[in-house]
């Protein structure tokens, strides 16, 4: 049992970090149109660091904020802050190459026209899609057409499309409703209000808990509010989006904020972005063989008050060790950003590094 709220940073709300505020921006379902990710650069280029970091949950950060209230009033005349009430719950991450966007965008405005959501913890994740159906969130949606591991049926998805963001693919009749990760059984029709009634009974169930997993019985009393109509067969995935000139990954998760002037893109929750054709990625990860792929790393020192170590300069030394997985640099113990899955990590113990696999 938690006996304290949640600290996540919101966009207004910052986070007193060792390098200045620290401002999470919340881009449901990733997408950005070249307007709205200019005026991010810009934030940051006059109120921040410079820099753009990219989280887990496919969000922005700006640090070195002297407040939130210059960037809040331009996010929200960017259409990037519709709620000051709900800011810090809009967490949804959407597979990044799917034609979701127009989805994810009626759960988002449903999500903030509940007043009794607002209070939701800002840990609460909603995924839609079978390619991040693993990344734990506390409700998840994937097409009905999916098969029994992420495999979709032909026509049930298609590329997205940057250039002519939300076009909602070929709709499925029946959704799969995974709750905290697992499908349960659990079919729906109507995507949205199966995301909101969820969000509402884990609202009513989860006392000071911050997640649906750590909920008693919050599954199975969420599971028999709708109904169980199938066995279960869904087994959630994780299937992260390869490097190339179209879906370029961030090094190290940060990107410089003169990077991408006038580029509309998606953002991954694998700290990469899906761009248009032709776009200009000098200095982004475009090849699989790059050492740069598949290497992230916590904030560390200077940003991070609590870290042991500049894991960055680490890793970036370390970078051309052959590794055959995922490698994850963090400055301590609470290994902040760590990808989901198998990964091996380098944990800064204040006289090097402890190596967990
Ligand atoms: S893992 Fe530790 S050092 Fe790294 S950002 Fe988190 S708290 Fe800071």
């Amino acid at each position: 049992m938690r006996s304290h709220p949640d600290a996540c940073p919101g966009a207004v709300e910052l986070h007193a970090a060792a390098d200045g505020g620290l401002a999470r921006i919340r881009v449901p379902g990733g997408t950005l149109s070249a307007a709205q990710w200019d005026v991010v650069r810009l934030a940051s280029l006059e109120l921040g660091s410079g820099s753009i970091e990219l989280t887990s949950r496919a969000n922005l950060q700006i640090r070195g904020l002297a407040d939130g209230v210059e960037l809040g009033a331009r996010l929200a005349a960017a259409g990037l802050l519709p709620s000051a009430s709900h800011e810090r719950i809009r967490n949804i991450i959407a597979a990044p190459l799917e034609d979701n966007q127009a989805l994810v965008d009626e759960i988002d405005a449903a999500l903030c026209a509940d007043p009794a959501l607002a209070s939701l913890p800002g840990r609460f994740l909603v995924t839609a899609g079978a390619s991040v159906s693993g990344l734990g969130g506390d409700i998840g949606l994937v097409s009905g057409d999916v098969g029994p591991a992420g495999n979709d049926a032909p026509g049930a998805a298609r590329p997205a499309s940057v250039a002519a963001p939300g076009i909602r693919s070929a709709t499925p009749s029946t959704w799969i409703l995974l709750l905290a990760g697992r499908d349960t059984g659990v079919r729906v029709t109507d995507p949205v209000d199966a995301v909101v009634t969820a969000a509402r009974l884990f609202q009513q169930l989860r006392g000071t808990s911050w997640r649906l997993s750590e909920v008693d019985d919050g599954v199975r009393k969420i599971t028999a509010h709708f109904g169980a109509t199938e066995a279960p067969r869904f087994t959630p995935v994780v299937t992260p989006v390869a490097p190339s000139p179209v879906t370029p990954g961030v090094p190290l998760g940060r990107l410089d904020a003169h990077q991408l002037p006038g580029v509309p893109l998606r953002l991954t929750p694998w700290r990469s972005l899906v761009v248009p054709a032709g776009t200009d990625t000098s200095g982004l990860i475009t090849d699989p063989a790059s050492p740069w792929h598949g290497v992230s790393a916590c904030t560390g020192r200077p940003g991070c008050a609590k870290s042991l170590s500049d894991v960055r300069a680490d890793a970036r030394a370390w970078l051309g060790t052959p590794h055959d997985r995922p490698v994850h640099w963090s400055g301590c113990a609470r290994r902040c950003g760590r990808p989901a899955g198998d990964v091996t990590e380098f944990v800064a113990t204040g006289d090097g590094y402890e190596e967990i696999r």
